[in-house]
C-alpha cells in the first residue's frame, strides 16, 4: 500500500512537473533559434519554414491568419539588452507589417539618427504604387528626401554619416548602389543570399565598388528570431503568388 501511494504521488508530479514544462516551452519560441537563411525556392518551403519557426503557424492556415500570427509575435517582442540593434530590427519588422496590408513585398526600411531615434520608416511600394523601382530602401530614401524638415541631414545629394539605413533585408544591387551614391551606413536584418549585394561588392566596377565601400553596409546585431522573421517575410510573396 505504502508502494502504491508512492507511485501515485511519483505519477502525478512527474505529469505536472512535465505539463508545467511543456507549457514554458509553448509560451514563446526559442529567441537564440536560428533557422536556415539559405533562399526559399517554393510555397511549400516558405510553410515549412513558418510551422517551424513555432509561432502557431500551421500549413494549412490562411495567408490571413499566418500575417496575423506573425504581427501579434512582433507585437509582443520586447528587445533584448543584448542585441542593440533589435529596436530599428523591429522597426523595419513593423513595416513589413504595414506591407501585408497593402499588398506589396515584405521588405521594410529605416532611417536612425546618431542618438536612435527612427527618423522615418518606410516599406516596398512596388505592387500599390506599380512602380518597379519602389524598394523598401528606395521609398524610404524617395520620403527622407522629398521632407523639407530632413534637409539639415543633408549635404547635396549625400547625407550626414551619423545616420544609419536599416532594412529587413539585405539590399540588392540597385539599392545598394542607391545606399552608395548617397553615402550613408546600412544594416540588415536578414541577408538575402540570393540577391543580396552585400556579400558581392567585390564584383563591381572598381568607381563602384570604391564607393560601396565608403558607405558599408553589415548585419545588424540583432536577435536571430527578429532575422528569421525578416527573412521569412521576405518569402511570403510564394504565399499570395506575386513571386512571378
Ligand atoms: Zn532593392
Amino acid at each position: 500500500m505504502q508502494n502504491f501511494r508512492f507511485w501515485l504521488y511519483f505519477h502525478k508530479s512527474f505529469f505536472i512537473g512535465f505539463f508545467l514544462f511543456s507549457l514554458t516551452c509553448m509560451a514563446a519560441p526559442d529567441p537564440n533559434l536560428d533557422l536556415s537563411l539559405t533562399p526559399i525556392q517554393t510555397k511549400e518551403d516558405i510553410l515549412t519554414k513558418l510551422e517551424k519557426i513555432d509561432l502557431g503557424i500551421k500549413k494549412t492556415d490562411s495567408l490571413k491568419d499566418i500575417f496575423s500570427k506573425l504581427e501579434s509575435y512582433v507585437a509582443s517582442y520586447i528587445p533584448d539588452p543584448k542585441y542593440p540593434d533589435d529596436k530599428f530590427a523591429l522597426a523595419t519588422l513593423n513595416e513589413c507589417i504595414k506591407a501585408t496590408k497593402e499588398n506589396d513585398f515584405c521588405i521594410g526600411a529605416a532611417i536612425v539618427d546618431e542618438n536612435g531615434n527612427v527618423l522615418l520608416s518606410a516599406h516596398n511600394t512596388q505592387r500599390s504604387q506599380n512602380r518597379s523601382d519602389y524598394h523598401g530602401e528606395m521609398t524610404l530614401l524617395n520620403k527622407f528626401e522629398t521632407d523639407p524638415s530632413f534637409l539639415k541631414y543633408r549635404h547635396g545629394l549625400t547625407y550626414s554619416k551619423k545616420l544609419t539605413v536599416y532594412s529587413s533585408a539585405e539590399p540588392c544591387p540597385m539599392c545598394t548602389i542607391r545606399l552608395a551614391i548617397v553615402g550613408v551606413k546600412s544594416k540588415y536584418v536578414a541577408s538575402s543570399s540570393d540577391d543580396g549585394m552585400t556579400s558581392r561588392i567585390h564584383q563591381l566596377p572598381d568607381f563602384w565598388r570604391k564607393m560601396c565601400e565608403k558607405a558599408p553596409c553589415e548585419k545588424a546585431k540583432c536577435s536571430p528570431i527578429l532575422s528569421s522573421i525578416a527573412h521569412l517575410y521576405f518569402y511570403t510573396a510564394f504565399l499570395n503568388n506575386h513571386s512571378n
